[in-house]
This record gives structure tokens, C-alpha cells and sequence, in this order.
């Protein structure tokens, strides 16, 4: 921690600021105790910098890329992580599924916004070991139901919305024949109602990971039951109640430190989640601390003109695409219509609607009018919550 919490101060000048204001020196910070002398940063708080101010001057050459989040609020963030910091992540989250009882051989499917081609191979994925197929959930859902039929995936992971929908589909219709030994959830809260509804749908269990793009995984629900596992070898994670580290048990906002992305620091930073850290040790007898994710994001789903409902994950993932966007939300009143709300960055108003507007279409497959308005602020619900996808329909 303490190499990490050094090169952020040397060359990522967001951090040297941070500590400097603070009165930190980054030689005093040697245990978790003593991170608590910095403030914590926010996504918003980031996004106030240009990409120079956050991401170091590159050591290894000119291989680094960007995702995008965009997370519960909204509002997306370019986070630069570097080839090899990619790798690692990977491989955490291959671990991460072999400790819910994935096996290298198996197929597993994919159930997200990607094809085929979207995909990128590491080597031996060629000799169809960790073999990932994708199941897009733009398809009709006719389409993502034969192609798991002719898959037979011995796993299965997805977004709980898509899932949800996939198994109420499957329960429905009496489709009986999907039957993975495992499945696996990611990227939103999964609820309880629709863990029992996915469980029943493909009769299988489902454990649960928590993820976020600026870290990778960061926790997952181990199989014997005791709660989620951190990953504490590759991020460290603080529970804060009011500021102050919160008691076992107590409602805490999280916040993490990535021990690894060198390319982009990450110290004290709160993702938007709420958890609770559990004590005690797991049946499976692991040493990882444990924690379980309560809060999160958890946006409603969408109906189109011609009945269908759309995991919100879909909007999300089609708007978090398009630059110019500082913060957005999509409210749906009446079905088949999506009003999106929009707080403008730099580019062309009428530009950056007519893209929401073809992007919404196409993604949706022309189910759906689309109307954009532009805000100057997006405010919390009265419940506190900043959810990007809400409906009003019920
Ligand atoms: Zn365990």
C-alpha cells in the first residue's frame, strides 16, 4: 500500500495536491489506520480534473486504455488502466469465478451487451479453455433463449435485470432445458426477489460479485454462505459511517483503494455503494475478510411500445458511449416513451441529442419514442438515491 500511496504522490498531480492540502506526507501512511489522514475522493470530484491531473506520465510505454463508467449516478468516468493492469484484473476475475465453481473447461455464457467480435481472446482461449459466449441482451429475447438452448452453458453470468427477465421468460414458458450448474451476477444490485426468480428459472444457484469499472472485482459471494469475500490482496476496502470508520454490522458507505492500478491511482475513493462489513470467519475457511454489498445501483426497468421489457443495464450501457454527456437520466412515464435528461459538457447540444436519440433507437430496436431535454442538474430522489434509469410505471 505504501508504494502505491507514494507513486500517486509523485506523479499523478490530483494526489500530490490532495495530500498537500491535507498536510500529509506519503512517507507517514503505512497502515489502513493511516490512509484516514486523507479525504476521501468522489467520481464527481475526478471529473472536475483532465486526464492529465489523474493518470501518471507512462512507464511502460504507450499501451494503456480507457473504459468508461457510468455507474449508478449517471455521470461516466474515463478510467486508464494499462495492458498488464487489464491483465491482472482478468485474472481476478477468472479466480473470482473458479471460486464459485467455474472449471476452465466449461462454457460459459455470457449474458451482456457484447457479441462475438466485442470479446478480445487471451491465447488460451484459442484451445477453448475459459471460453466465454456472448449473449447479447439487445437481441430479442427469442434469440438469447435458442442461443443458451444450443449453448448448454455449464455457467452462466450476466446482469441480474437481464437474467431476471430471462428467467421469468424461461418459467413463463415452461423452458426447462437451460440447466447451468452455476450461475454468476455482476455490474447491479442483485435483489432477493430476483435471485429466487433466476435461480428458479435456470434451477441453479446464483452467487452474486461486486465490481466496479474503476476497480475490477472487488468482492464475491463465496458458495459456503458467509458473505462476500474482498479481494484484499488487490483492493483494500474501508466501511465509513458519518466519515468514521463504521462498527461490523453497520450501514457504511464503501470506499476503496486499488493496489495495483498504477496507471490511474485510485486511494480513498468511494464508488457510490453502500455495505456492511461482516466479522467473523466463512465455513470455507478462506482468510479473506468479508463484507456484503446492500446499496447499490438500482435503477427500474423499461417498457417499450410493444410490451417488451428491457433490463436497465441496456440504457446505460448505450448512453455511457456518447462524449459530451456530463450526467444523465432517463425517466419513463408512459411505455415506449423515454424522456432523457441530460447535463451538457463540451460539444453540440443538438448534436449530442440526435445521437442519444439514433443510439436509444437502434439499441432498442425502434420500440420506443425518445425525447431529450437538456438540464442544469440532475437532483437526488426524495429517498436520497441518484438513480439514472427510473420508471414511473407500475
Ligand atoms: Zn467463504
Amino acid at each position: 500500500m505504501s508504494a502505491i500511496v507514494r507513486h500517486a504522490y509523485e506523479h499523478v498531480p490530483y494526489y500530490r495536491q490532495l495530500f498537500d492540502r491535507a498536510g500529509v506526507n506519503p512517507g507517514d501512511i503505512r497502515s489502513v489506520e493511516d490512509l484516514q489522514a486523507l479525504p476521501v475522493t468522489t467520481k464527481a470530484d475526478l471529473r472536475e480534473y483532465p486526464r492529465q491531473a489523474l493518470v501518471a506520465p507512462h512507464t511502460d510505454g504507450r499501451n494503456y486504455q480507457s473504459v468508461v463508467t457510468s455507474g449508478s449516478t449517471g455521470m461516466p468516468l474515463h478510467v486508464h488502466i494499462s495492458r498488464q493492469e487489464n491483465w491482472l484484473r482478468n485474472l481476478v476475475f477468472l479466480r473470482t469465478f473458479m471460486e464459485t465453481g467455474y472449471r476452465l473447461n466449461e462454457r460459459m455464457a455470457w449474458v451482456e451487451t457484447l457479441h462475438e467480435k466485442d470479446l478480445g481472446r487471451w491465447w488460451f482461449q484459442n484451445w477453448g479453455l475459459y471460453h466465454k459466449y456472448p449473449v447479447c441482451i439487445f437481441d430479442d429475447l427469442d434469440v438469447q433463449i435458442a442461443s443458451l438452448r444450443q449453448l448448454q452453458p455449464q455457467n452462466i453470468h450476466g446482469y441480474p435485470s437481464a437474467l431476471e427477465i430471462l428467467a421469468r421468460a424461461l418459467i413463463e414458458r415452461g423452458i426447462t432445458d437451460i440447466r447451468p450448474r452455476v450461475i454468476s451476477t455482476g455490474a447491479e444490485l442483485l435483489g432477493e426477489g430476483a435471485r429466487e426468480i433466476i435461480s428458479q428459472g435456470f434451477g441453479a444457484p446464483v452467487f452474486d460479485t461486486y465490481s466496479a469499472v474503476e476497480f475490477g472485482n472487488i468482492a464475491w459471494e463465496c458458495p459456503a454462505g458467509g458473505g462476500y469475500h474482498i479481494n484484499s490482496d488487490l483492493v483494500l476496502v474501508e466501511f465509513l459511517a458519518d466519515g468514521r470508520p463504521a462498527q461490523p454490522g453497520e450501514r457504511a458507505e464503501i470506499v476503496c483503494t486499488s493496489l495495483y492500478s498504477y496507471t490511474m491511482p485510485f486511494i480513498r475513493y468511494n464508488p457510490g455503494n453502500i455495505g456492511v462489513q461482516l466479522t467473523g470467519t466463512c465455513l470455507c475457511g478462506r482468510g479473506l475478510p468479508l463484507m456484503k454489498v446492500i446499496e447499490g445501483r438500482a435503477d427500474d426497468f423499461v417498457r417499450l411500445a410493444n410490451g417488451q421489457t428491457v433490463s436497465p443495464i441496456v440504457l446505460v450501457n448505450t448512453l455511457r458511449g456518447i462524449d459530451g454527456i456530463k450526467q444523465h437520466r432517463v425517466i419513463q412515464e408512459e411505455a415506449g416513451v423515454l424522456q432523457v435528461r441530460i447535463v451538457g459538457g463540451e460539444g453540440s447540444s443538438l448534436k449530442i441529442a440526435a445521437e442519444v436519440e439514433a443510439r436509444l433507437r437502434e439499441a432498442l430496436s425502434d420500440n420506443v419514442e425518445v425525447k431529450v431535454q437538456f438540464v442544469d442538474e440532475i437532483l437526488r430522489d426524495s429517498s436520497g438515491k441518484v438513480r439514472s434509469i427510473m420508471s414511473k410505471i407500475r
